[in-house]
């Protein structure tokens, strides 16, 4: 193959975001095709013997098997990089396969990992379950307060993993803050990135190691695929990660990587709108509930860093109505907003957090981490604001709000 259009990589790599997001990565076949060719290949064959032993001894390029290579899954990959600012990048079959292979490449036994205890319900069991049974330490903090990353830190502390903003309560994390402590103690930052994207923050330009997706929720953006991706410099992801995953194989599917590349040349219009949507729904909902959680309004505790550290707060928000029983009374009233515990979908989607995406973790670590019965997590898709206005009016009316 080769590429028709940015074969100099000087030039393509100066490209800014909004470039590389539908040029990043394109490698045409000889029929250039506009559209990137989607090669659903597990294998390739060779002119001859001694082409693929010189592959395979890694003295000559190609693809060996889709393992290890496919050229849809590259192409995705560089343009995430190059989206991300990142040298290197190794798309992963979902979300949590990333967050498991950028964890488990790199710590050992006798590590300790610092990790936010505002997250995810399957990172919160990667930290709280699988690390612990492999003999590696994990102390959860509170990830807003920036003196418990410092007084977290051990001599074997090998890794900081966290959300900005958390999934659901909308943590912010100081990106240069702890970053810069990483540093000053050779500790990896992880970083998980979903609810963001590289269209809203690049947490590489603030000293970040690792950028970790969850490509399934704003990346596809329409709800269709399992994706995720991993972000860091060459050296990391060829010697640490690439070995990892080489020989496990948490493999992204050709098909999904090409459904996620599709989803990455509107990422950021959507992005953009769904987060001016989000914050005019926000504004209607602070003054109607007791407690909204939305990086985009001022009464957000760390509404400013989020300012400087996004270039706009995202999709999703989190409001709390003090009972499980008018939450689902909100839910159950919906007439245009579905119920459902995806996000970065161009679809408005609510869901119910304790009875759902957090309802493994048990109440205790739950309330810890501020997912109370009265919590209600929303991504603001592309629909008109104002129709999504009158539903959240109609839908709070009949719980009594
Ligand atoms: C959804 C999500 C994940 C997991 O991603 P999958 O693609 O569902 O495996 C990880 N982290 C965050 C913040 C998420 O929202």
């Amino acid at each position: 193959m080769k590429k028709t259009t940015g074969t100099d990589r000087s030039i393509t790599r100066n490209w800014r975001p909004a470039t590389q997001a539908v040029r990043g990565g394109t490698w045409r076949s000889e029929h250039g095709e506009t559209s990137e060719a989607l090669f659903l290949t597990s294998g390739y064959t060779y002119d001859d013997a001694q082409t693929v032993a010189d592959r395979f001894a890694g003295d000559a390029e190609g693809m060996t098997y889709s393992r290890l290579q496919n050229p849809t899954v590259a192409m995705l990959e560089e343009r995430i990089a190059l989206m991300e600012g990142a040298e290197a990048c190794r798309a992963q079959a979902s979300g949590m396969a990333a967050m498991t292979t950028a964890l488990l490449c790199q710590l050992e036994t006798g590590d300790h990992v610092v990790a936010a205890k505002a997250a995810f319900g399957s990172c919160r069991w990667l930290v709280d379950n699988l690390l612990p049974k492999f003999g590696i330490e994990t102390t959860v903090i509170d990830s807003a307060d920036d003196a418990a990353w410092d007084a977290a830190i051990r001599p074997n502390t090998k890794v900081f993993f966290f959300e900005t903003p958390a999934n659901p309560t909308l943590d912010i994390v100081d990106l240069q803050y702890v970053c810069d402590l990483a540093k000053a103690h050779g500790i990896t930052t992880v970083v998980d990135n979903a609810f963001a994207t590289s269209a809203l923050q690049r947490p590489l330009e603030f000293g970040a190691d690792v950028v970790a997706y969850s490509a399934t929720k704003l990346m596809d953006g329409q709800g269709r695929v399992l994706a995720g991706a991993v972000c860091g410099s060459e050296q990391w992801i060829n010697e640490v990660l690439l070995p990892f995953q080489r020989n496990t194989g948490p493999n992204i599917a050709p098909f999904n990587a090409w459904v996620v590349m599709k989803g990455l040349e509107t990422l950021e219009l959507r992005a953009l709108r769904q987060s001016e949507n989000a914050l005019k729904l926000g504004q209607f909902l602070e003054p109607r509930v007791p407690k909204i959680l939305h990086p985009g309004l001022p009464s957000h505790p760390r509404h400013a860093l989020a300012m400087s550290q996004m270039s706009a707060a995202g999709p999703i928000f989190a409001f709390d109505v003090e009972s499980r029983e008018r939450a689902f009374a909100i839910l159950d009233a919906l007439q245009l907003v579905d119920i459902s515990n995806n996000i970065g979908d161009a679809r408005s989607l609510m869901c119910h957090p304790a009875s759902t995406t957090h309802a493994n973790m048990g109440e205790e670590a739950r309330a810890d981490m501020g997912v109370t019965e009265g919590l209600l997590r929303i991504n603001v898709g592309l629909e008109d604001p104002q129709d999504l206005i009158e539903d959240l009016d109609q839908a709070l009316k009949s719980a009594g709000l």
